[in-house]
């Protein structure tokens, strides 16, 4: 068996659930299982390893593979240790033909499995780079509020070029959208039902902002476009106000997910509701419904060591995705970063999630390759 697919079934019998969905105390909660796991399995093969804090229980792990001379530059693989909730079965790998099935199998253990298994196979051959450090960091808490980036990010670490780990179908990715969650709230005056003229429906007026976001505003959206991403876009997601039917609502909150494009920032997007809704004579306050926004992220694809990539695996054009990850908080945080890893997006997060297995020796090979380039 191929050491990443070996590496991948351990993986997926380790259940490493975000505790976000589950209770903090649930066995299954957590990342340390797998964490201690990968630490346990890269020190045997004489890697370096370090825990790093990030959140308490729950450390990011560091492995570093050390260059013989001077280190000129540095490589960062980062993939994500925690996964969404599973039933039992999921937690017990299960291969039919190329499908490896089980919780993580895409999304991102798979990625976990290549980029470990390829900087091991580096450790025990023959010849390494000999002037580039190369760190995998298995990160915490990607699934819900991307923790183990930020603290990465925060505590100064930076490389040459991060290699953010999500199943990308082994195609370099170095663009993605933002998400924002706005959450927008109208006030009104209560009054008896029987009296509506007294009152101001604050429902009422919340609809009216609504039918604006989903039409005239998306249709605007729709024309922002991006060579890569296509059009920004905006959903309205929940919508709460009123108590009961014979009360004239006082109040009304509404949520919605803008995904936005590279250029576009929290403010320009405020600024640009704002701006709508007054034209309108709409009001409203706009806030947002999560602490910490997804930013988009966009790296120039010209860079050397993304270019040496793209040759090392022959692809020719740079690659676009809808979904938020890591890879925009190590950016933000001063590393050039991109995502790259085995595995269809398209299995994430779904009941019989699977990998392709042919896709995840193709990716471990690829990145050894990439890595084996490097001076
Ligand atoms: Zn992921």
């Amino acid at each position: 068996m191929n050491p990443a697919e070996k590496l991948l079934r351990e993986l997926i019998a380790l259940p490493s659930v975000n505790p976000a969905f589950l209770s903090a105390q649930h066995p299954n909660a957590g990342e340390k299982r797998v964490a201690d796991f990968l630490c346990a399995t890269a020190a045997s093969a004489g890697l370096d390893v370090q825990f790093a804090d990030a959140l308490p229980g729950r450390p990011n792990l560091l492995v570093r593979l050390a260059p013989p001379g001077k280190i000129k530059q540095r490589i960062l693989l980062a993939p994500h240790l925690d996964t969404v909730n599973s039933t039992p079965e999921g937690f017990v790998p299960t291969r039919k033909g190329d499908r490896l099935y089980g919780r993580g199998a895409c999304d991102t253990k798979g990625c976990v499995a290549a980029m470990l298994s390829a900087v091991i196979a580096l450790a025990n051959g023959k010849t390494r780079p000999a002037e580039t450090e190369i760190i995998f960091a298995g990160l915490i808490d990607e699934e819900c509020g991307q923790t183990g980036s930020r603290a990465l990010a925060d505590s100064g670490f930076k490389a040459d070029l991060a290699i953010v780990g999500e199943p990308t179908e082994n195609k370099i990715v170095t663009a993605h959208k933002g998400s924002l969650w706005l959450k927008l709230e109208t006030r009104g005056k209560s009054a008896h039902g029987a009296r509506p003229e007294l009152g101001i429906n604050a429902v009422h007026e919340m609809a009216r902002i609504i039918d604006l976001l989903q039409t005239k505003y998306a249709a605007q959206l729709k024309k922002r476009r991006h060579p890569l991403l296509g059009n920004a876009t905006i959903s309205v997601g929940t919508v709460n106000g009123g108590s009961q039917p014979n009360i004239v609502p006082n109040h009304c909150v509404m949520t919605a997910d803008r995904r936005s494009l590279p250029g576009e920032t929290e403010a320009s997007i405020r600024r640009e509701l704002q701006a709508l809704l007054r034209a309108a004579k709409l009001k409203a306050q706009i806030g947002k419904s999560k602490a910490h926004s997804g930013l988009p992220m966009e790296t120039n694809f010209k860079l050397p060591l993304v270019q040496q990539f793209f040759r090392t695996i022959g692809q020719t054009k740079p690659v676009g995705v809808d979904y938020f990850c890591d890879a925009s908080i190590l950016s933000k945080g001063g590393t050039p970063s991109i995502v790259f890893g085995p595995g269809n997006i398209a299995q994430a997060h779904t009941i019989d999630e699977w990998i392709s297995i042919k896709s995840l020796e193709r990716g471990t090979a690829m990145l050894h390759n990439f890595l084996q380039s490097l001076p």
